[in-house]
């Protein structure tokens, strides 16, 4: 492990009330550094019986936090932001090491990781409620905000930090708590949140971190009662399954699940700019985004043009170690991934795609997928229809506004979408054909604390981030009072 400042934020227990657990049966997984391959650590392996435990203290600590104030509240998520800021550098440490991105983007992912703990400290004290007009004279009825109760959080590997705070920030400032189950893959960076979590006086049990393979823990998550929110972040696939897990006990859910981005640029593009945002939006974390352009649909008038720029400016990627001066592509998460990128290359090759350019050079090892431009991409290639999940950029033509649309919406999912044209009443009517639940004109960065963040279709249910992530917290109660 690289030294850290604070050794301690680097935990490799579980977090239950309070308490830093190993697991009731001695067993534990590896967790591995995506870049050499070697073994960081270990995390306890829980079973059901520790994962009720975890429940139970969410259930009992929710009966007091939810009484807590507005403002305190607030100030617990302050303090959380403030130590998550001052802990920047080790934080960003702990999830190269087990992620593998890039330390500069680890760093940014930290700041992003911030901004929703700083944004629902803020947006605690602006839960209200109303007043609604009665039809009868001697009636009263308000509309009261609550909070919905035990949320259990469940994380991807591929921002380990950020799809904590994005859930744990607005159930706190709405006054749940949680029990989180972070990726098996990525859970230190959890870990150290909890750790901060804990130092900035937020009360035991209201943040509970389960960790281990999913199956168990996952199962009594969604089949407990007494859990009364599901929040997921994660693929189409386990997204329909814990749907399915927590029917029988009708929980509320958010489902942030893959998506499979168009990403489209016109005749009358800034050419220099859709470059740029391809840039932004395929290749960072290597392409391994829910939001990442899959598909890039070039106007015939462009086509060369910008595959041309854009072939130059990937082939001068740096790929290497996440921790090694000027890398820009790190090592992907683990070998399955690298095993789907080379499916999806090979199959689009032998479809009728061709390299532009030259791909990067690799390090040794087999932990890392070469970026690429594949030209002459068709819609009947696995990588137009499945997430690839790395840095391959498919350029697809189109010849009119009305293609490119049918193209870019012929796909079950519907996350993010991305756009680039100069033309004014174009902007608006492809902006608004789009069936996506995130449309960028003109950049390729759409992830801010601000602004909701989630999609349609097949791409999931409920937002987070901005005024709307905090009502996936909270219950509606009409409270009327009769004979005044
Ligand atoms: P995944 O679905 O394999 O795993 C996500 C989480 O679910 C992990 O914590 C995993 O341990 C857990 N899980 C797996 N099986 C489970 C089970 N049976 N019960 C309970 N939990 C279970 O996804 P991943 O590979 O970690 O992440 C990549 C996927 O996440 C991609 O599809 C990507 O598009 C999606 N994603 C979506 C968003 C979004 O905001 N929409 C953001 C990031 C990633």
């Amino acid at each position: 492990m690289t030294a850290l400042t604070d050794p301690d934020l680097f935990r490799q227990q579980a977090l239950v009330d309070g308490d830093w657990i190993d697991a009731a049966s001695g067993k534990t997984v590896d967790v591995v550094d995506p870049a050499s391959g070697t073994t960081i650590g270990t995390i306890p392996d829980l079973g059901r019986d520790e994962t009720r435990r975890a429940i139970e203290a969410a259930e009992w600590a929710f009966a007091s936090f939810r009484r807590t104030t507005h403002a305190a509240r607030a100030a617990m998520l302050e303090k959380w932001y403030g130590l998550i800021i001052e802990h920047q550098e080790d934080l960003a440490r702990i999830m190269t090491l087990e992620q593998g991105k890039p330390l500069a983007e680890a760093r940014g992912e930290i700041v992003y990781t911030a901004s929703f703990v700083k944004w629902y400290a803020e947006e605690a004290r602006r839960i209200g409620g109303s007043t609604i007009p009665a039809p009868q004279v001697d009636r009263r009825i308000l509309v009261l905000k609550e909070p919905v109760g035990v949320a259990g959080i469940i994380t991807p590997w591929n921002f380990p930090a950020a799809m904590i705070t994005r859930k744990v920030a607005p159930a706190i400032a709405a006054g749940c708590t949680t029990v989180i189950k972070p990726s098996e893959f990525t859970p230190y960076s959890a870990l150290a949140l909890a750790v901060l979590a804990q130092r900035a006086g937020i009360p035991n049990g209201v943040v509970n971190v389960v960790t281990g393979l999913p199956a168990e823990v996952g199962a009594e998550l969604t089949s407990n009662p007494a859990v009364r929110k599901i929040s997921f972040t994660g693929s189409t696939r386990v997204g329909a399954l814990l749907m399915r897990q927590s029917a029988d006990s009708i929980k509320k859910l958010s489902l942030e699940l893959g998506g499979n981005a168009p990403f489209i640029v016109f005749d009358d593009a800034d050419i220099d700019l859709a470059v740029e945002g391809v840039m932004a939006s395929k290749f960072r974390n290597g392409g391994q985004t829910c939001v990442c352009a899959n598909r890039i649909l070039v106007q015939r008038g462009v086509y060369n043009a910008f595959a041309e720029r854009l072939a130059a400016r990937v082939s001068a990627l740096n790929v290497g170690p996440g921790d090694a001066a000027g890398t820009q592509i790190g090592p992907m998460i683990n070998r399955a991934a690298i095993d789907k990128i080379e499916r999806h290359v090979e199959d689009a090759l032998a479809k009728g795609a061709s390299i532009m350019g030259s791909r990067p050079a690799l390090p040794d090892g087999d932990h890392y997928a070469a970026p690429v431009v594949l030209a002459n991409a068709s819609t009947d290639m696995l990588l137009a229809t499945e997430e690839t999940f790395g840095p391959v950029a498919p350029l697809f033509h189109f010849e009119t506004e009305e293609e490119a649309i049918a193209i870019a919406n012929g796909t079950p999912y519907g996350l993010a979408a991305y756009f680039y044209t100069q033309g004014l009443k174009r902007a608006w009517r492809v902006g608004e054909a789009l069936e996506f639940g995130m449309v960028g004109l003109n950049t390729g960065v759409i992830s801010m604390e601000v602004a909701p963040f989630g999609g349609v279709k097949q791409s999931g249910i409920g937002r987070e981030g901005g005024q709307a992530g905090i009502e996936e917290y909270l219950e509606t109660k009409s409270f009327h009072i009769g004979g005044l």
